[in-house]
C-alpha cells in the first residue's frame, strides 16, 4: 500500500542564544584586567619607529601611513642625514624627497606633506615641533592619529588614544569599542583607561596585534587576554598542551 506523503512540518527555527550584554562596571573591570595582562606580557612596549628628537618622529610618523615601520625605518637613516632639521626639508626639492621616500608608498603626497609641514615648522613655529594637539593638527599631514604619536611619544603627554588599523582590530576583537570610526573608538577607549595609561594602552595593543591577535589568523590558543576575550575561537593552550 502507498504511502501518503506525510506533510512536512517547517521546523521552528530557535531563537539565536545572545549572550548577555556586558554592563559598564563589569566592562571596566574587564578593561582594567585586559591592560594588567597585556603590560606583563609586553613590559618593553614601546613606538617601533626609530627617532631621535620631536622632528624626527613626526618624519617617521607621517611616512607611516600605509606603510610598515620596519620600511620606514629602513628610509629614514638617509633621511634625517638629508634633512637633519625642518629648517634643510623645508628647502628640499619636493622630486628628491620623493625619490628618498618612494618605498613607503604613496610618496607623491607624503613628500608633499613633509616639506609643507617642514616649512609651517621654519616659518610659523621657529623650527620646533609644537605640543599641542590644535597646533598640531594645522601642520601639512598630521590628522589627529598622528598628533597623539608626536605628543605621547616625544612629550609625554597624553592627549588621546592613537587608533590605527592594529588598535580598530583589537578594540573590536576584545569588544572594547562597538564603532568602527577611529574619533569613535579613540573616545570609547579615552572613557575606559586611565588618562596615564594611554600612550602605553595603544603600544599594548599594536605590540599584540602584531604578534599574537594578527588581522588573518589571530592565535587565540597562545593568547594571554584569551579569557576575557569574547571573540577567542578556542581555548588558551597552557604550557602543558592542556586547555584547562
Ligand atoms: S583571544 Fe584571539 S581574538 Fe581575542 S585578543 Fe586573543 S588572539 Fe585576538
Amino acid at each position: 500500500m502507498k504511502r501518503r506523503p506525510v506533510a512536512r512540518t517547517k521546523r521552528k527555527a530557535k531563537p539565536a542564544r545572545r549572550s548577555r550584554r556586558e554592563t559598564r562596571e563589569e566592562l571596566a573591570l574587564r578593561a582594567g584586567q585586559l591592560f594588567a595582562r597585556l603590560a606583563a606580557e609586553y613590559p618593553d612596549a614601546h613606538c617601533e619607529l626609530d627617532y631621535r628628537t620631536p622632528y624626527q618622529l613626526l618624519v617617521a610618523t607621517i611616512l607611516s601611513a600605509q606603510c610598515t615601520d620596519a620600511r620606514v625605518n629602513l628610509v629614514t637613516p638617509e633621511f634625517f642625514a638629508r634633512y637633519p632639521t625642518p629648517r634643510a626639508l623645508a628647502q628640499a626639492e619636493r622630486g628628491d624627497v620623493e625619490e628618498l621616500i618612494r618605498s613607503t608608498g604613496f610618496f607623491r603626497n607624503k613628500a608633499k606633506s613633509l616639506v609643507g609641514m617642514a616649512q609651517a615648522l621654519s616659518e610659523q613655529h621657529g623650527g620646533e615641533v609644537p605640543r599641542g594637539m590644535e597646533v598640531l593638527r594645522t601642520l601639512p599631514g598630521v590628522g589627529r592619529k598622528t598628533a597623539n604619536v608626536i605628543l605621547g611619544n616625544a612629550y609625554g603627554i597624553n592627549e588621546g588614544v592613537t587608533v590605527d588599523t592594529h588598535v580598530t582590530r583589537l578594540a573590536a576583537r576584545l569588544r572594547l569599542s562597538r564603532q568602527t570610526t577611529p574619533e569613535k573608538i579613540e573616545r570609547d577607549l579615552m572613557a575606559l583607561f586611565p588618562r596615564a595609561d594611554w600612550t602605553l594602552l595603544s603600544h599594548l595593543l599594536i605590540w599584540h596585534g602584531r604578534r599574537v591577535c594578527i588581522a588573518r589568523r589571530p592565535r587565540c590558543e597562545i593568547c594571554v587576554v584569551n579569557e576575557l576575550c569574547p571573540s577567542a575561537r578556542v581555548p588558551r593552550l597552557h604550557p602543558d598542551g592542556s586547555s584547562r
